[in-house]
């Protein structure tokens, strides 16, 4: 389960999260000034000339911010809507009353500071509670305000309405915050799990992996096999080409294992050019079909793009896990046949059985 969470390294989470972020706010910003435009003519309509003149200044407060967010200043922008949001409720509720609901969006404001990561915590938290003391403020001030303009019946669908989109930012906010933490944890995950270089999984993480591989192993019946493999001559390639090239060529080959993988096997780089492979739901005859198939195709591979003529090969050490031989002995197995391989001339596989006879298999 947590080895298919981390199939596929996520690195660039955290910005699209943040682009879309700034896409939704942009969003609601034009969706914030096209219902101030509207309302100019409305207020105007009911008499509430003042409020027809507040809105003319929110519209320019809204443009003005949706031009900030496209210059890329985008917590400043925040700030202009809080700002905004804060005066014209406030103004509102002073000369329609309480019954209108625009006293709610003091809420959405308090909520939307706290995830202004540009504020420290306790300026964000310092804001949002005067938010909230402001809302209370309304309460103790304009709760005896009536509506004194035309359309009064309408006040109750206005309140619905108001509370309604009052809500819907709070609900954004929450699930922005849920989204972060759950990429961050995921991506903290990734940082213990993967060698960076490679970004097959390493040594440290892969122990459990291979732990849980073999459970479900042992539960379903199925066989299980472990490969040792170790690129040859890796010190000379190095030597020749450099150590950049190198990086290169581990990652090049480090990825045709992983494209070679089937979904539940488990590849770990071991150490510097040494990789450990399990090979689930195969026997050893299996597994061996697939480690040479594996084999064939890294000799054939073009190890780096600007080195043409280089072929790499690797060396395998293949063992059908015995279900009650602890980890470590069969990693001392699939040692000892890689060991052959070198020994017996390298870019070979040699199967080891647990009572340590060797089967070799060479080109
Ligand atoms: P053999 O066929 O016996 O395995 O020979 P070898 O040269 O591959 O083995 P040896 O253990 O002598 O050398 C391993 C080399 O792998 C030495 C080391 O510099 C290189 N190596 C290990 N990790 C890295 C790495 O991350 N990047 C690069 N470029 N080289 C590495
Ligand atoms: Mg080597
Ligand atoms: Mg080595």
């Amino acid at each position: 389960m947590l080895k298919h969470l981390l199939k596929q390294p996520k690195q660039s989470e955290l910005q699209e999260i943040e682009h879309v972020k700034f896409l939704i706010i942009l969003k609601i910003a034009y969706f914030a000034l096209a219902v101030h435009v509207v309302l100019i003519p409305v207020f105007a309509h009911i008499g509430a000339v003042t409020l027809a003149i507040v809105n003319v200044l929110s519209v320019c407060a809204w443009a003005g911010g949706i031009f900030l967010i496209k210059q890329g200043l985008t917590s400043l922008a925040l700030r202009v809507f809080c700002l905004e949001v804060v005066i014209h409720s406030t103004i509102v509720c002073a000369m329609l009353g309480l019954d209108a609901g625009f006293q709610f969006y003091l809420w959405t404001v308090s909520c939307l500071l706290m995830i202004d990561y540009q504020l420290t915590l306790k300026r964000a938290s310092l804001y949002s509670v005067l938010m909230i003391i402001a809302f209370a403020l309304l309460y103790v001030f304009f709760s005896n305000t009536n509506y004194p303009f035309a359309y009064s019946e309408l006040l109750p669908h206005i309140k619905i309405i108001n509370i309604i989109i009052a809500g819907l930012p709070m609900i954004y906010g929450m699930g922005f915050i849920r989204e972060i933490t759950l990429s961050q944890r995921l991506e903290l995950t990734e940082m213990a799990a993967r060698d960076p270089l490679t970004k097959l999984f390493n040594r440290r993480f892969a122990k459990k992996l291979i732990m849980n591989a073999r459970k479900s192993c042992i539960n379903n019946n199925s066989p299980l096999c472990m490969a040792m493999a170790d690129i040859d001559q890796f010190k000379r390639i190095n030597d020749n080409y450099g150590h950049d090239k190198g990086d290169t060529i581990l990652v090049n080959i480090s990825r045709l294992i992983s494209e070679f993988m089937s979904e539940d096997d488990i590849a770990v780089r071991w150490g510097g050019e040494e990789f450990l492979l399990i090979l689930t739901q195969s026997n050893e005859r299996q597994a061996f079909a697939k480690i040479e198939a594996l084999r064939t195709k890294i000799a054939a591979l073009e190890a780096h793009p600007d080195c043409p003529d280089l072929k790499v090969t690797m060396s395998f050490g293949l063992i059908e896990w015995q279900p009650l031989t602890p980890i470590e002995k069969m990693l001392q197995y699939a040692d000892s046949a890689l060991y052959e391989s070198k020994h017996s001339g390298r870019n070979k596989t040699t199967i080891v059985h647990a009572q340590s006879t060797f089967f070799e298999n060479e080109d």
